[in-house]
């Protein structure tokens, strides 16, 4: 019974790789260097992207797809920024599942204009587990971790954490208002991904931000260079 049930695991994250192949040959056929932003619910992934998304050099042209369970509020306040936006439903027609997978991002990619995009960041469902078991089809996988959120987390969600290039620590700016111990967090963030990439942001007052808009400036460029 247990030896069937990992079976039926296997082969659903063998039939998601071979869709986000697709989506990554699609990708690459439009030149288009892909970001999968992952969080829990509220750590300010679409806070940050207002920031850094404003402001992107003319010769990158990005787009976001805006993963939620429901509604559009994330994508309506991108869609503030004149880019491309496509909001995705897990709701509709996916079982309101708490992640993306590739074949959902697939069936957006058509409310996208690839051929007009340089960079798209894909805004993950907020969640610390499973968006990490599901690759989309991304050259770069982003997480946000907010001092907010606790310094063992690295330590209790190992996956989300050892899965991603970038690690964006935010609300730095609520620092002297909390017991929080950002060593203690790079610490136990170094024990489950020994020196990952990582900047200290704040989305709200905008600090680091500039940083992390360099960083995505350069996502087209990397893969430019690898294809
Ligand atoms: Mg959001
Ligand atoms: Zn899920």
């Amino acid at each position: 019974m247990h030896r069937t049930k990992v079976r039926v695991v296997e082969d659903a994250l063998d039939a998601n790789n071979t869709i986000a192949r697709a989506n990554r040959d699609d990708f690459d056929r439009h030149g288009v260097g892909v970001v999968n932003l992952m969080s829990a619910p509220g750590a300010g992934k679409t806070t940050l992207l207002e920031r850094a998304l404003d402001g992107l050099p003319g010769d990158v042209r990005a787009g976001v797809l805006e993963g939620d369970v429901a509604g559009s509020f994330d994508a309506d306040r991108l869609s503030l920024l004149h880019i491309p936006v496509a909001q995705l439903n897990t709701g509709n027609g996916f079982g309101g599942e708490c992640h993306l997978d590739a074949n959902m991002v697939r069936t957006a990619l058509p409310s996208l204009p690839l051929a007009d995009l340089d960079l798209l960041v894909i805004e993950n469902v907020g969640n610390l587990v499973c968006p990490a078991e599901f690759r989309v089809g991304e050259d770069a996988r982003i997480m946000v971790c907010s001092v907010t959120e606790g310094e063992d987390k690295p330590l209790k969600y190992p996956l989300m954490f050892r899965a991603c290039e970038l690690v964006l620590i935010n609300k730095i700016d609520l620092l002297p208002h909390l017991d929080a111990d950002v060593d203690r967090l790079l610490a136990n963030l170094d024990a489950v991904n020994p020196g990952v990439a990582r900047m200290l942001v704040s989305a709200r007052t905008g600090e680091g931000v500039d940083a992390f808009r360099e960083w995505l400036t350069a996502v087209p460029a990397r893969v430019g260079a690898a294809a």
